[in-house]
């Protein structure tokens, strides 16, 4: 049994990799600030699943209602602390009285286009707090880490698949700069301090728990209220999109990975598909989905959006044998079933925006 400190537990990404690795047995310590990008009620949720409590939570304030989680949560096997990365004392408190073998570092703010707005943020949070993680695990002794970057590195290179060989200087949005500026000092805090790192680029990951803000989520939104659905550019940019399940599995495998090497570990690492699709084909498929048709708002391309993205998977599946299986149809129909049972008839809305 290990014990694991995940920031950004309680996240779309961060409650579905508490619940693999509460199901294997590990210790997990989930680190999170539960900040305002979308409402903090869906995270709360997010954990209560992770967890597999189904008591009735009823809503009164956040703060009275994240000590109300805490007591429902917190057991000997799962710690949730409401913290931010950014505060060293805080951090420091984490480290020094929970024994974390490995940190998986996902907290972040996420998202290309409120990036532009909002770069300040992006900048404190992504870059700040991530350096603010690593002094605490060079304090206190974690030499073990993964830390989520994206495939918005990539930035607008026509050159497909994506390759981690492949230059990533040309940034087209902040967050994508905040991101490589992690990778970069992930492997100052490696080369100095013998901190074993993966970076993991994820390609767009969709799937249960779907932040509210990415575009399947919206899109589903719409079909399922009959409402316009707002489709920017002509339909044609590709994503590889990746399951969540898929994506978990690829960090249980870097886990073991970046523990069982006796040489000191930095690796950057694609976690996509290596299959791609179009925005319209992803509205084809959620129509068949919902069994209706959309009715489409054209908007211009967004600033910030990239053309395509495509991973070469190869070196995940070479390091720790990263297999993806889940094709896009039966992904979608998990998300869509999912969504469906979260958002009829209960009395909170996941589509919200605080
Ligand atoms: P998410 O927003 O659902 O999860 C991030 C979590 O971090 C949230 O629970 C949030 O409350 C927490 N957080 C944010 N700032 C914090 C702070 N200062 N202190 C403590 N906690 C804080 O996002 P996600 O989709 O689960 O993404 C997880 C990670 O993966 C992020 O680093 C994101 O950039 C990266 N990523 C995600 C995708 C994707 O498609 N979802 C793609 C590429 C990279």
């Amino acid at each position: 049994m290990k014990t694991y400190c995940i920031t950004g537990g309680a996240g779309f990404i961060g409650s579905h990799l508490c619940e693999r690795l509460l199901q294997l047995g590990h210790r997990v310590v989930c680190v999170d600030n539960f900040n305002d990008a979308y409402d903090y009620r869906i995270k709360i949720r997010n954990l209560l699943d992770a967890a597999g409590i189904a008591i009735p939570f009823p809503f009164t304030n956040k703060s009275a209602d994240l000590v109300h989680l805490q007591k429902l949560v917190n057991t000997d096997q799962f710690s949730l602390i409401v913290a931010d990365i950014r505060h060293s004392e805080d951090m420091d408190d984490v480290f020094a009285h929970k024994h974390i073998d490995t940190v998986i570092h996902l907290a972040a703010m996420a998202g290309v286009r409120p990036s532009i707005e909002q770069p300040l943020l992006y900048e404190d949070v992504n870059v700040k707090g991530t350096l603010t993680v690593l002094e605490a695990m060079r304090k206190h002794g974690v030499r073990h880490w993964l830390c989520a970057s994206s495939s918005s590195v990539y930035g607008n290179q026509t050159k497909v698949p994506f390759s981690e060989l492949d230059s990533v200087d040309r940034s087209i949005s902040p967050y994508a700069a905040t991101k490589k500026m992690c990778e970069v000092l992930a492997h100052a805090y490696h080369y100095l301090h013998e901190i074993n790192t993966i970076m993991l680029r994820f390609f767009t990951v969709y799937g249960e728990r779907q932040r509210p803000d990415l575009a399947i989520h919206k899109f589903a939104k719409s079909l399922d209220r009959g409402e316009e659905l707002t489709l920017y550019g002509d339909g044609s940019t590709r994503r590889d999109y990746t399951y969540v399940g898929d994506i978990i599995e690829g960090i249980i495998g870097a886990l073991h990975y970046v523990e069982q090497q006796d040489e000191l570990v930095y690796e950057i690492v694609n976690l996509g598909t290596n299959r791609t699709i179009t925005l319209r084909e992803l509205v084809q498929q959620l129509e068949a989905a919902f069994g209706t048709k959309a009715r489409i708002r054209r908007m211009p391309n967004q600033p910030g959006d990239v053309d395509q993205t495509y991973a070469d998977i190869s070196k995940a599946n070479l390091l720790f044998g990263y297999n993806p299986l889940t094709d896009f149809e039966t992904g979608i129909t998990k998300f869509v079933t999912w969504y469906r049972g979260n958002t009829n008839g209960q009395t909170l809305d996941y589509s919200t925006h605080l």
